[in-house]
């Protein structure tokens, strides 16, 4: 395969950076996951603009100057799913310090920026998004930088995220969820979360999970077809409680959970409004609806 890096595509082995990359050592570096779909019109990165501006802001968060405009980022993710023949893909853009110096006071660093695009089917298994998942309360909580600086999709977030995901799945479970430090339920190691309780759809306020593109638009679909939608703090118990629940993400896509720490979710399967957001969130990225 090909991979886009600082401006040129390159075979997949020779997209490479020195041992002594700053971002390596530090984590200060931002990325982003995309996907692109097979449409009637062709293979369509979907909501490319969305993610590229929060790309850049993640990048203006960590006070990181990305050397390129947008549309060439844009064009770019276009160039890596086009020339590695991909129908479908998931793009991964991601901006690190290079190796221009080294420690924490290192200064005039460069920007580089890499994006690569493969072939990924469902993140979470493909019966898994007909069955639901089962999850565990993660013992990591978000802490104080995760909280202030959520809305930057940065490195340096996912330890967390990773020590909470190897936790779940050293348990059995297959995915984690994490809590803020006050017990409030905030998002998954990549995902956001609904709960769904009596018609009506909730999801945790944006203080401190990502702002997710498919939040947004589940969030948005949930109107089209008049279901309510509460943006809350939300309670472990509420969540043992719910008739449904599901994680959303550009990577997970619309997952139903059926089972929160060994408590049964609703029906324990996909509930009926996770069924009718899934199937609508397809037609969506597959452009078989106006988006
Ligand atoms: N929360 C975290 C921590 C994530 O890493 C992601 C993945 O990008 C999400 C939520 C979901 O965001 P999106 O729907 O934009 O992919």
């Amino acid at each position: 395969g090909l991979i886009w890096l600082d401006g040129e595509m390159r075979p997949w082995r020779e997209a490479n950076t020195h041992v002594l990359t700053h971002t390596l050592h530090y984590g200060m570096g931002v990325f982003e996951g995309v996907r692109a779909y097979q449409t009637d019109g062709g293979t369509a990165i979907f909501r490319l603009e969305d993610h590229t501006d929060r790309l850049f802001n993640s990048a203006h968060i960590l006070g990181m100057k990305i050397p390129y405009d947008r549309e060439t980022i844009n064009e770019a993710q276009r160039t890596a799913v086009r020339e590695n023949d991909l129908s479908s893909a998931y793009i991964r853009p991601m901006c690190f310090y290079g190796p221009e110096g080294m420690g924490l006071r290192a200064d005039q660093l460069q920007v580089h920026v890499v994006i690569g695009a493969w072939s990924w089917g469902a993140y979470l298994g493909e019966d898994n998004m007909r069955c639901g998942i089962r999850v565990r309360v993660s013992s990591f909580t978000r802490h104080h930088v995760n909280v202030t600086m959520c809305r930057a999709k940065a490195n340096g977030n996912y330890m967390n995220s990773m020590m909470a995901l190897q936790e779940a799945l050293r348990d059995g479970y297959d995915e984690a969820l994490l809590l803020d430090a006050s017990g409030c339920v905030m998002e998954g190691s990549g995902e956001n979360i609904f709960i769904v309780r009596d018609g009506v759809l909730y999801t945790p306020d944006l203080t401190s999970a990502l702002d997710g593109i498919t939040r947004r638009t589940v969030i948005s679909l949930a109107a089209e077809i008049g279901m309510p939608v509460v943006e809350k703090r939300i309670t472990r118990d509420e969540v043992y409680i719910a008739d449904e629940a599901f994680f959303t993400g550009t990577a997970a896509e619309v997952t139903p959970i059926r089972e929160v720490d060994g408590r049964t979710i609703g029906s324990g399967s996909r509930g009926p409004i996770t069924e009718r957001l899934q199937g609508l969130y397809f037609d969506q990225v597959h452009g078989r609806r106006d988006a």
